[in-house]
């Protein structure tokens, strides 16, 4: 298969693409206020290197905003129940932050235990950016040794319960510290997250839905996940797609995710069907590990082709980035190590006029992270990743809320604007392995 056209950005565009985003100001503007930089992480001779490289530069200087040290007393993994666990952290000052854990973060914990909390405790909380970076690269084990999702997953947890500390501290929401919302709402996507339902009772799904939350885009799955050009069931995707199209109008954005199901050929074919149905965006067409044949679709294909959430490698992102490896870049916040991770990623994909939609398929309260992030970063893609579900959890907590006319707001409370019942954390186990 050939490239049916370049789709590289002339490099005249990408200067001056750089030059608008000098006025973007405060986080996105070290990277852009660099004369030399073309696309991300190049010099003008087209080499990489320390000096030039976005992935060495720091995001954001916490001692502007922070005065004194805040030293990390504690950071523990706790098990609410079975199904709820939590990342806690506590400074020598008394102040705390929390997050929810994702569901991978039991299986990976003794990353969490052996690497991450030792080397958090009696650091400054300001410094977290060159301690993560310190535990990667020096501090035994190593974390680059065990370097993916899996790793990341643990620092991201442990990132993510710092930021709502400092939050908590500063009185501030996490968007303040990170650069400043530029959106209060940030216009979702819901996303549907199985394969088993057949068209008509996706469409039944998603209409109620989007009665009841007003969303202009939405998200299905197609194809059968990692499947070797399976669909879930003969004939699903291709009666999928036309059926929301025809039940909802072409004012609705319609993504899919095919979660690596297809070679390049295959999806470059069941692409040409999507794109005659007007779909955004085809998450993942092929396996994620294969970036040549991702490329390939991308390059082939005129529909937006987004992927990156199983990815945590700085460098692999600046490859997607300055390849064209993908048209929309999705970091997972938790996955790709926390937020100044995904920053990174934002910065160097704004630095070459792309965009980003992160994956973080979440509702009300676990979504609060995402909201932070989407409604900070200038280059986000326009919709939000949320599910479309409801999560009935086990846990109390406020504010309980929902997405309301297509948007979800900014929560306004400090951190990330959770208040979680104090009950869970007195009677939560502390996990130590
Ligand atoms: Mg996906």
């Amino acid at each position: 298969m050939t490239a049916n056209r370049n789709r590289r950005v002339p490099r005249h565009a990408l200067r001056q693409f750089s030059r608008r985003t000098m006025i973007w100001g405060g986080l996105f503007s070290p990277a852009a206020a660099n004369a030399s930089t073309i696309v991300a992480g190049q010099d003008s001779s087209g080499w990489i290197s320390y000096p030039e490289d976005p992935l060495r530069s720091r995001v954001i200087d916490l001692h502007k905003r922070f005065t004194d040290p805040i030293i990390i007393k504690d950071i523990q993994h706790l098990k609410h129940s079975d199904r709820t666990y939590f990342m806690r952290v506590e400074s020598e000052g008394g102040a705390v932050g929390a997050v929810k854990c994702n569901q991978r973060m039991q299986d990976v914990s003794s990353l969490f235990q052996r690497a991450i909390r030792p080397a958090l405790i009696g650091t400054d909380a300001r410094d977290m950016e060159a301690t993560f970076e310190s535990v990667y690269r020096f501090q035994k084990p190593r974390g680059y040794k065990y370097s993916g999702l899996a790793y990341f997953t643990a620092q991201g947890h442990a990132e993510l319960a710092i930021w709502d500390m400092l939050g908590h501290i500063a009185g501030a929401r996490v968007a303040d510290l990170i650069g400043g919302p530029r959106r209060s709402g940030v216009p979702v996507y819901l996303t549907r997250l199985t394969r088993r339902t057949t068209a008509q009772e996706e469409v039944d799904r998603l209409a109620e839905r989007i009665e009841a939350t007003g969303a202009r885009a939405v998200k299905v799955k197609i194809g059968g996940r990692m499947s070797l050009n399976e669909d879930a069931f003969p004939g699903r995707t291709e009666s999928l797609v036309p059926a929301l199209r025809n039940a909802f109008g072409d004012d609705l954005t319609l993504y899919v995710d095919a979660n690596g199901s297809y070679d390049a050929p295959t999806a470059v074919r069941v692409g040409h069907m999507l794109q005659d149905q007007g779909v955004d965006l085809f998450e993942e067409p092929c396996p994620w590990e294969d970036f040549e044949m991702t490329w390939q679709v991308t390059q082939s294909l005129d529909i937006k082709v987004g992927g990156g959430e199983q990815d945590s490698s700085l460098p692999k992102w600046r490859w997607m980035i300055n390849n064209r490896g993908v048209d929309v870049l999705q970091p997972d916040l938790i996955y790709n190590g926390g937020i100044l991770r995904a920053l990174k990623v934002a910065r160097m994909a704004a630095a070459a006029g792309m965009t980003v939609t992160p994956h973080y398929p979440r509702w009300g309260a676990e979504a609060a992270p995402l909201i932070h992030y989407a409604s900070v970063i200038p280059n986000f893609h326009g919709f939000m990743e949320y599910r479309a579900d409801p999560v009935r959890f086990d846990f109390d907590y406020t504010p309980v809320f929902d997405a309301v006319d297509g948007e979800v707001a900014l929560p306004d409370g400090p951190g990330f604007g959770i208040e979680y019942d104090p009950k869970i954390f007195e009677k939560a186990e502390v996990l130590t392995g």
